[in-house]
């Protein structure tokens, strides 16, 4: 059965790219009836940042991306924490030595500087592989006896896969890809175990991936690089491969290039799914959900960065693109990310919840202005008014402040034009006509009478309609003038003509 992992290093906040990568092998797994498997990758420790394995577990949580597997709820591969699985790596490495792939290097740092600068002087880049391998220390080029000796010593060495001396094709079918080829000789050796006595990525990741039975490898397209090595690896132990998929970059809005994690602040725009707040400079990026998206709409734009379904339909729910995905539809080229097309999501996303609903998450931001929210009813009628116009709960205020409070000042522009000649007087009367009325306080009775009170008046239609509405709001904007009215109620309407008349 299918098991698939999300496999991410704790260097700092994931990114809404980790989080696609997440998504993808989320969507397979649950389609598939398989697993999905969480396992921290944090045998760096100079790249470890405190907080980023929480932060990256609450942000799928919130995605509503469930583990089946992982290190907060176990499994029968754990541990999931590659820190914690440390002690096994080293036999592993070993295994790869006796058998002829891998071997020990003792080459200091000053060394491999040497090679290196050696190597510019004579205009090419050093790479530690077939053609030099044995001209450096290591247990290729010395005698069994100076290596006895210096592991005995215990010099600090290396474990580094040891690529073929003849040139092969390294071949393999990548779900997205197809077939993908790569020489060997394009390719070095690399450290599969460090002196500090830890795995690199590479050895890791291989490693746990057999032991846990991954089954499919879904991820970035920046690992593709290491695929060969990775064939390599599964072919020297002798493991069956998993089958691998490289999903495309995700594209900055403009220009070409990969949207990095530096671009959310250049764009104004949320490249991380919760706000993070970096341990050691304190700096602070914004986050899909502080900035008031719904998770329903973040995974919904997310999973159509560089997939598409064939059809015309963009919105998905999250049981519709289990049903939907697949890696035949996965493109190769990079997505362009749109930050526009994001807040279109979201605006669909609060299309679809009820006013109630709406009205209950509006509540603490009434309550945040200082503001006793009003019964449901009433709020959810005020939210079916002005939903059409915002794409966040937050903006619902700016679109219906006015039902709360007062304005405080009027829009000039309009004042100027509109509330001139026989407009002041009249509007007096209509604070009395208002007063006065004794009729059911409804829209449509209402509008019928202020309507024959301006012909009768013979005044200007539109200029009493857009000074009545400058009262009641203090501009131009705002839904139907009289539902308004009706829903401040009597004493309210009268109060604000008589503040504007004033
Ligand atoms: N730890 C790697 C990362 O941070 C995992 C890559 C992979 O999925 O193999 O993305």
């Amino acid at each position: 059965s299918v098991r698939v992992r999300f496999a991410p290093s704790p260097t700092g906040p994931l990114h809404m790219g980790g989080v696609r990568t997440a998504l993808f092998n989320y969507l397979f797994a649950r389609q598939k009836k398989g697993a999905f498997v969480l396992r921290i990758e944090d045998t760096d420790q100079t790249r470890y940042v405190k907080g980023a394995e929480n932060y990256i577990i609450e942000s799928l949580r919130w995605c509503g991306l469930e583990f089946d597997e992982g290190p907060v709820q176990g499994g029968a591969f754990g541990p999931y924490r590659q820190s914690e699985r440390k002690e096994q790596y080293r036999e592993f490495a070993d295994l790869l030595v006796e058998k002829g792939h891998a071997y020990y290097a003792f080459d200091t740092a000053e060394d491999l500087d040497k090679a290196r600068k050696e190597a510019e002087s004579q205009g090419q880049t050093f790479s530690y592989g077939t053609g030099s391998r044995l001209s450096m220390s290591n247990s290729l080029s010395l005698s069994d006896e100076e290596v006895k000796q210096k592991l005995e010593a215990g010099e600090p060495s290396v474990i580094r896969f040891k690529m073929p001396d003849e040139v092969v094709d390294v071949e393999d079918e990548d779900m997205i890809r197809g077939k993908v080829s790569f020489k060997t000789s394009d390719l070095d050796d690399k450290v599969l175990f460090k002196a500090d006595g830890m795995p690199t990525y590479h050895l890791a990741n291989v490693v746990d991936d057999h032991l846990m039975e991954i089954t499919h490898v879904i991820r970035g397209e920046e690992w593709l690089p290491s695929m060969p090595l990775h064939v390599l690896l599964y072919k020297a132990f002798g493991w069956d491969k998993p089958v691998f998929a490289h999903l495309p970059l995700i594209l900055k809005p403009q220009g070409k290039g990969k949207l990095s994690k530096r671009d959310g602040d250049k764009l104004g725009f949320p490249v991380f799914p919760l706000k993070w707040t970096d341990p050691e400079s304190g700096e602070v990026a914004a986050g899909y959900r502080e900035d008031g998206y719904f998770p329903d709409a973040f995974i919904n734009m997310l999973a159509l960065l560089g997939w598409n379904p064939g059809t015309e339909q963009e919105l998905f729910s999250k049981e519709e693109l289990i049903d939907a995905f697949s890696f035949d539809r996965v493109n190769k080229a990079g997505a362009r990310f749109d930050p526009e097309k994001a807040r279109w999501f979201n605006h669909q996303y609060l299309m679809k919840r009820s006013d109630e609903e709406l009205a209950g998450l509006f509540g603490p931001f009434l309550i945040e202005k200082g503001i006793t929210p009003p019964a449901v009813d009433f709020l959810s009628r005020i939210v079916a008014l002005v939903k059409e116009r915002v794409s966040f709960v937050h903006e619902l205020w700016d679109q219906s402040f006015f039902f709360f409070v007062a304005p405080e000042s009027y829009d000039s522009k309009v004042a100027k034009k509109r509330w001139k000649g026989d407009v002041p007087a009249f509007m007096g009367k209509l604070a009395v006509f208002f007063k006065d009325w004794n009729g059911e306080w409804k829209a449509e009775a209402l509008k019928e009478e202020v309507s024959s009170m301006i012909k009768a008046g013979e005044l200007n239609f539109g200029a009493v309609m857009n000074s009545l509405r400058l009262a009641m709001v203090g501009g131009s904007f705002g839904p139907d003038l009289f539902t308004i009215i009706e829903m401040l109620g009597q004493d309210e309407v009268v109060s604000r003509i008589e503040k504007a008349v004033d």
